[in-house]
């Protein structure tokens, strides 16, 4: 029996098949919902059902239990039971742009650190500019239809996007890029993805980064210091070591700049004079603020940083409708076989 799929109060809903999920169904209506690898693994499409019951077909590792237990369910797993109310908030500012194959040209590569390449392209000029919400990711096609994602660094412009890539010696696509890509290449990717954004709440907000997590997180915080959005942010930023948190000086003038910016660098291994955190990025969330209720909390880095910062801030009081997050998964893992 077909049934029916409610964006909160929006008035807008789709009919979902029993044998559909509800991403294919919303999508295939045309509802511009969020998701990333469509298989149960990047966690994109997690979403409250606030009324109505919903089965997910396989158990995945994405949710924890305080989620589950809070009415959260991946809308590319979860198949409608009966009618179904989504928690449904349209982002704030501006609204979010369907995904699009877009074109674009390599303008600038520079190294950040000895392994993190900031990345300019460079997109056509139209009358409709490539538009996405600070937060959110690109996906880049390749010819051997393999896929990589990574997030945008930088709040929306005309004509150019910012990227941090972290090079790996057995990665296919960063050595690619910072090896063989001539200058003024050209190279496709599908965007914008994911959705992960700033949402419109007054509450004091906790922005936590591993590695080159950081890149979402700036988007983030350059946006919210153009609008001018005042609530208190806290940046925690996680990493092996002090030369690989590549943009600690930005870091540090926005904290310099904005009474409302709070900046802790954590790093698991320090030389003696280091003034930030040592140790874990979660651990040093906890030692701060060891009761999170009435704040909210952002996350974006590597899947076990993610993974353990999640349980942490869960387990500190954090409601589950505050916590946002982005897990970097590695491509094999979030599009099994991809090349
Ligand atoms: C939503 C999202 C946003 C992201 N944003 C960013 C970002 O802003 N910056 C960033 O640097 N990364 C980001 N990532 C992570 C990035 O997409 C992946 O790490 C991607 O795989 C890198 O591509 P690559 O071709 O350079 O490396 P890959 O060739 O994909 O290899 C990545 C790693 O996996 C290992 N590996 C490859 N194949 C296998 C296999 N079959 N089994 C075991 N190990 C294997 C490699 O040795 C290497 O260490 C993001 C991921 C997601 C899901």
């Amino acid at each position: 029996m077909t049934h029916h799929v409610h964006l909160g109060d929006s008035g807008q809903y789709f009919a979902a098949a029993p044998d559909q999920t509800l991403l294919d169904a919303g999508l295939q209506a045309g509802i511009a919902l969020p998701y990333g690898c469509a298989s149960g693994t990047c966690g994109a499409c997690r979403c409250r059902i606030r009324s109505g019951s919903a089965v997910e077909a396989r158990p995945n590792r994405v949710l924890s239990d305080a989620e589950r237990a809070a009415g959260y369910a991946l809308l590319c797993q979860a198949h409608a039971y009966s009618d179904i109310v989504l928690e449904w908030q349209a982002p704030a500012g501006t609204p979010a742009a369907r995904p699009a194959i877009w074109p674009c040209r390599l303008q600038e590569r520079r190294w950040l650190s000895s392994d993190v390449l900031e990345v300019r392209l460079k997109l056509p000029r139209g009358d409709a500019p490539f538009r996405f919400l600070p937060g959110q990711y690109v996906d880049f096609l390749l010819d051997d239809g393999g896929r990589r994602s990574f997030s945008l660094a930088a709040p929306p412009t005309d004509d150019t996007i910012e990227l941090h890539i972290k090079i790996t010696p057995h990665g296919r696509f960063g050595r690619y890029i910072a090896e063989q890509l001539p200058d003024r290449a050209m190279l496709r990717f599908e965007g914008p993805l994911g959705a992960f954004h700033l949402h419109e709440a007054e509450r004091p907000t906790l922005l936590v980064a591993g590695g080159t997590g950081f890149a979402p997180i700036k988007a983030m915080v350059e946006d919210a210091i153009q609008r001018a959005d005042q609530r208190p942010m806290h940046v925690f930023w996680g990493a092996r070591q002090p030369e690989d948190l590549y943009l600690d000086a930005l870091v540090r003038e926005w904290t310099a700049h904005h009474a409302h910016i709070r900046y802790t660098p954590v790093c698991e291994s320090v030389p003696e004079d280091w003034t930030g955190a040592h140790g874990r990025v979660h651990d040093a969330v906890s030692a701060h603020y060891p009761d999170l209720r009435g704040h909210a909390l952002y996350a974006s880095g590597p899947p076990a940083m993610v993974a353990s910062i999640k349980a942490s801030a869960l387990q500190s009081g954090l409601h589950p409708d505050h916590l946002h997050y982005d897990s970097f998964d590695d491509a094999h893992v979030t599009w099994p076989g991809t090349p």
